[in-house]
């Protein structure tokens, strides 16, 4: 390190530098991307346990790189986040995911990731207002998902949103449910009607006594504070039949589907209706 003319240390790491150069570039594209429209919904199913029926598909967010192929979210969100972009992207998810999902048979339901910096932004709730009302979506048909990172913000803030939203009709799940500091405490404070079980905890169903007390003993609490359970992360029949056991209500994961390009849905959920 050096000093500058202002008295200031410099560091000339040059690994730091290709770094912050790497995320400029990065920055750029991202920005591009919106407006070429590179963006596009993946769907992946979530299952009735007891039935094996579908009840609603979550969307999940790619990045069609012309150079780059398909770019997963967790390669661009926490950066968009930061910039701010995760605002017009996220109002297009909304907007996209709903009008998918006004297409879709009987009740079928659209779940949408809200991030920490979307949901705290003034608009949040008018976007998801306009984008329901633009679809012609009926509004118990959306459910929005958003983490504990949202709920270790400023607490009568979140509550009034979550308030405002469910005001509106939508549906609201905790994802990632188990792997923050407070999870209990947030199901005592906020109104969920649904807790996705983290991925971690599905692993070792049917194998490890511990995952399958966990995940009985979280079913079991949801159920007696009136939140369905989604169990994440469901790869293997075993897994399934684990969980059939437990009380927990649905299931996601490659067990049924991989996420899907929107036009592979009608394939997907005949596919499903059949097993
Ligand atoms: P998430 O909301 O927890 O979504 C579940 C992730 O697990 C998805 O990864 C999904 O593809 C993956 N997954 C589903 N089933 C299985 C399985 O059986 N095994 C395994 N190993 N993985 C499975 P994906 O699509 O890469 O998304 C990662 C994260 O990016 C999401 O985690 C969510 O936090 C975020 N994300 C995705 N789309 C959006 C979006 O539109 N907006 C925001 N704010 N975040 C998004
Ligand atoms: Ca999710
Ligand atoms: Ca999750
Ligand atoms: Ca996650």
């Amino acid at each position: 390190a050096k000093a500058d003319g202002r008295g200031r240390l410099c560091f000339f790491e040059p690994e730091m530098d290709a770094r912050m150069q790497a995320r400029r570039r990065l920055e750029m594209d991202l920005r591009r991307a919106l407006v070429a429209r590179e963006f596009e919904l993946f769907f992946q199913p979530i299952v009735e346990v007891r039935s094996r029926r579908v009840t609603g598909l979550e969307a999940l967010l790619r990045w069609n790189h012309p150079q780059q192929g398909l770019v997963p979210p967790d390669h661009f969100i926490p950066l968009a986040e930061e910039i701010g972009l995760i605002i017009p992207l996220g109002e297009w998810v909304l907007e996209q995911a709903c009008a998918h999902a006004a297409r879709w048979p009987g009740d079928t339901t659209i779940a949408v990731n809200l991030s920490p910096a979307q949901f705290a932004s003034r608009g949040l709730v008018d976007a998801v207002a306009r984008a329901l009302a633009a679809a012609g979506l009926d509004p118990g048909r959306l459910e929005l998902e958003i983490t504990e990172t949202v709920m270790l913000q400023d607490t009568d803030a979140t509550l009034t949103t979550l308030h405002r939203l469910k005001a509106l009709g939508v549906r609201i799940a905790m994802d990632d449910f188990g792997t923050g500091y407070s999870s209990l405490s947030y199901l005592q404070r906020f109104p969920f009607d649904k807790v996705k079980i983290d991925r971690c905890f599905t692993r070792d169903l049917g194998q490890t006594q511990q995952s399958d007390a966990i995940i009985r003993a979280v079913a079991g609490l949801c159920q007696g504070l009136d939140m369905r359970t989604t169990a994440e992360g469901v790869e293997t029949e075993e897994q399934f039949r684990a969980l059939a056991r437990k009380g927990c209500a649905e299931a996601q994961g490659y067990l049924f589907s991989r996420p899907c390009p929107a036009g592979e849905i009608p394939e997907m959920l005949a596919r499903l209706s059949l097993a």
